[in-house]
């Protein structure tokens, strides 16, 4: 039998401890994609969200008052990335910080999340993931996206895709996967990033970030993976087909059955 550390102790009780009843009509009312998960998916997430709250640490500034609310939702959202993952991907986060709206910043340092490319400009970002540090996130703009999904952005899915990324020590927009799903991955994804660099495709769906280097290409694919999954399995089939395979999850499925259900 393996003897437990007092800290996996309290953690395997923080896990198997009851999801609170307000929290998940936080996640009902907040997050549309919560609503399109079935009840096998939503109880493998409140695990994963009861476990990341208890690992995690949240640091709040420029007034931003802790609540309940936010740290839900972000660690939902954070944890429906790696819902068909090992929680160890997760291991490159330090702490969230958590801004009330975007802040500016001047030129580029680590991966800003801003329209522009390297600059000397103060730019406005509304997250930012550092190696080996932590994820900042504004939080107007994350509660919007989980509210209007669709647009293909989300903060929250962007930067913990950048953790991904980040959890085998380098940002360079190939996370740690198995042998067998690296070959295909990377000819889709240099591919799909060439193409998206050098302008060839008239109307590209992915958001032109996804052009600045490999590691924005993968986050800017996965917040259009999750937050537009029908849509992107339609016009970039190869692309959608690698992160399905990548992320192990088929959210097109899950919103063609969620809308199904509520026609
Ligand atoms: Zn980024």
């Amino acid at each position: 039998m393996r003897i437990e550390t007092p800290r996996q102790r309290r953690r395997r009780h923080a896990v198997e401890a009851p999801f609170p009843d307000e929290w998940r009509t936080l996640l009902a009312a907040d997050m549309v994609h919560w609503r399109w998960l079935d009840d096998e998916e939503r109880d493998h997430l409140e695990c994963l969200v009861k476990g990341f709250l208890f690992d995690k640490r949240f640091e709040w500034v420029d007034g931003l008052e802790e609540t309940d609310e936010i740290k839900v939702l972000v660690s939902a959202s954070a944890c429906l990335l790696i819902l068909g993952l090992e929680t160890a991907y997760y291991r490159d986060v330090t702490s969230i910080i958590m801004h009330p709206t975007q802040t500016a910043q001047r030129g580029q340092r680590g991966a800003p999340e801003a329209a522009g490319l390297a600059t000397d400009a103060i730019v406005p970002i509304l997250g930012e993931a550092m190696l080996h540090g932590p994820v900042l996130i504004a939080w107007d703009s994350a509660k919007r996206s989980a509210a209007h999904p669709n647009t293909g952005h989300n903060v929250i899915y962007h930067e913990f895709a950048h953790k991904i990324d980040m959890a085998d020590g380098s940002a360079d927009g190939r996370p740690p996967m198995t042998k067998a799903q690296q070959d295909r991955w990377e000819e889709v994804c240099r591919r799909e990033y060439e193409a998206l660099k050098d302008g060839t495709n008239d109307d590209p769906l992915l958001d032109d970030y996804g052009a600045v280097n490999r590691a924005e290409f993968f986050a800017v694919a996965t917040e259009l993976f999750f937050d537009r999954p029908v849509h992107m399995q339609q016009r970039e089939a190869d692309l959608y087909g690698v992160l399905s395979e990548f992320y192990r999850q088929d959210p097109a499925e899950r919103e063609r059955r969620y809308a199904k259900r509520n026609r």
